[in-house]
């Protein structure tokens, strides 16, 4: 395993500093000397890139779609080396892994596909008029173009899916932007592996040194030099509000601000409607013990708050998920930072004379260290809108159930809460019409509302919205999941009275890549 960071083709020499990768179960170190990178390996990183870009915003679609196919066939090939040290740095079982790699290098691939059918690129041509009166219209052609080079933050809950050859990488590179990773030191060990699975990819390809580079660094001085530097033209996060809003605010302070696509902290909020409740409360109990304990309870995606109005059958399903809870063993969490993190919060919650417990899980794996019991806690509607700190999230397995007095009080919470990555309402199909208002106020907080089903789970598609309003991320306009998601590497630019001959080639008359665009106002192909 390669523990030198890589700039380009170039491996860096050691500088000297050095970090280990911790094993959460056990709390000890585990092996390979990760070399720290310095503020001039981000400054060689950075103008790499850029040198790159004048050459990668130009590499045709097929050329970089192979180069995306052959990082999935060397993440494949990498075998239980990958499965087997991911797990060893996040503590996330093997069975969980080999789904989120399949989920990486399906994503590889969709993009590649993308790629290939070219109609990504929103080609738009209104071709002259030289008769119109009483001006005549000019020849004018638009199409997406890359923006340049992109710095994405691996992030910790996803070492493969969203770190260094994860949905930001695949989809800048993609959109032709170089990309520098500053590797999540959660797991360099993953990160090293796969970073040199791209820089080889890259090569095969024949693809501008520069294109990709990945840098270790084990505090805050790679990744703000990376987000500072003038050649940056976007950045991409996945974590902590607070690591997020500090990016976004050093991004807005440089001389020219550029944007940084933050994902944070979301809550994720059920509404349980009385009709479902009294139809399937054992039902519906078991669905949520299983989507808040899923992975630790470690998604952006984990259902947080739980809102239900009093009634015999919250009783009923209180009972059930109490039981459910109870019976989920604990598990190891990411780091042991996020572990402390989960346990003062929890504590800090459950310490509150407002709050009381609907189950707790009470399983603890005594071999294993940094483990998280799963617990969903109980109060009243007027307690939670009495206090601004129960809004936030608790990551990891903790969901707060929130009892009304009736749908009014409901409404009245559901317009205190914020943005959020998604909604759910489980529901009777007649019961939909009745709550109208509590449900439209429900979908304007979200980027994707959901019915009867768990948050968890994130299809990796063309229709996926995996963003919402904040603070779930800084731009609710986009995606980080999913075809959409490269709509972030990207701006439109318009030609005006170009010769047929010197467009790019998805704006030439004879469409020679077969693309559907808006011609004259008609969509088409030909
Ligand atoms: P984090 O603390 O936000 O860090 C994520 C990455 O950003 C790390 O590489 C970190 O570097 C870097 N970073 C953070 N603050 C920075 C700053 N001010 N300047 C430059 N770089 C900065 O997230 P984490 O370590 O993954 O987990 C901590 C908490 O984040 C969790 O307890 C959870 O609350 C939240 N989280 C949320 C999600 C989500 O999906 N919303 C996912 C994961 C984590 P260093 O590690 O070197 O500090």
């Amino acid at each position: 395993m390669n523990t030198q960071n890589i700039i380009g083709y170039a491996l860096i020499p050691p500088t000297g500093k050095s970090f280990r990768a911790m094993s959460p179960a056990s709390d000890t170190e585990l092996a390979g000397d990760f070399h720290v990178a310095t503020t001039t390996d981000a400054d060689a990183a950075m103008q790499l890139a850029d040198k790159a870009f004048a050459v990668y915003r130009h590499t045709d679609a097929k050329t970089k779609a192979a180069f995306l196919r052959s990082i999935a066939e060397g993440i494949t090939a990498l075998g239980d080396e990958l499965l087997n040290r991911c797990a060893a740095e996040s503590g996330l079982p093997i069975p969980r892994l080999t789904g989120e790699r399949g989920r990486t290098t399906g994503q590889l691939n969709m993009y590649a596909n993308l790629l290939e059918e070219g109609s990504w690129v929103d080609a738009v041509i209104d071709t002259a008029i030289p008769d119109r009166t009483p001006l005549p219209r000019v020849d004018i052609r638009k199409m997406l173009v890359p923006v340049g080079p992109a710095v994405v933050f691996g992030a910790s809950n996803f070492p493969m899916a969203f770190s260094v050859a994860g949905g930001d990488t695949v989809s800048a590179l993609a959109a032709g932007c170089p990309v520098v990773v500053k590797a999540h030191p959660a797991h360099p060990g993953a990160s090293a592996l796969v970073a040199e699975v791209i820089m080889q990819a890259a090569q095969k390809h024949g693809l501008p040194d520069g294109v990709f580079s990945h840098l270790f660094d084990d505090g805050y001085a790679v990744g703000e030099a990376l987000v500072k530097h003038p050649k940056t033209k976007i950045v991409t996060f996945t974590g902590s509000l607070k690591g997020g809003m500090a990016l976004v605010k050093m991004a807005r302070e440089r001389d020219e601000p550029i944007p940084v696509f933050a994902e944070m902290g979301s809550t994720n909020p059920v509404i349980l409607l009385p009709q479902a409740l009294e139809n399937r409360a054992e039902e519906l109990a078991k669905t949520y013990s299983e989507s808040v304990t899923m992975s630790a309870g470690q998604f952006c995606t984990n259902p947080g708050l739980l809102l239900a109005v009093k009634s015999e059958g919250l009783d009923r399903f209180k009972t059930a998920l109490g039981a459910g809870i109870a019976n989920v063993a604990s598990a190891t969490m990411l780091t042991a930072g996020i572990c402390s993190n989960y346990q003062k919060l929890s504590k800090e919650r459950l310490g509150n004379e407002a709050v009381n417990i609907v189950g707790k899980a009470d399983k603890l794996n005594t071999e294993n260290q940094n483990q998280a019991l799963a617990v969903v806690s109980e109060i009243s509607a007027a307690d939670f809108l009495a206090d601004d700190k129960f809004k936030e999230e608790v990551f990891g397995p903790y969901s707060m159930l929130i009892v009304a007095d009736d749908m009014a009080q409901l409404e009245e919470v559901v317009g205190y809460l914020h943005g959020q990555l998604t909604a759910t309402i489980m529901a009777e199909r007649e019961e939909l019409a009745l709550y109208k208002p509590i449900i439209d106020k429900l979908s304007n907080l979200a980027g994707r509302v959901i019915l009867n089903g768990p948050p968890t789970g994130v299809e990796v598609g063309n229709a996926m919205q995996h963003g919402g309003p904040f603070p779930a991320t800084s731009d609710s306009r986009f995606t980080s999941v999913g075809t959409g998601a490269i709509k972030r590497f990207v701006r439109p630019v318009a030609w005006q009275n170009w010769d047929n001959d010197l467009l790019p080639d998805a704006l030439k008359d004879e469409n020679p890549l077969g693309i559907w665009r808006l011609f004259n106002n008609e969509w088409s192909r030909k």
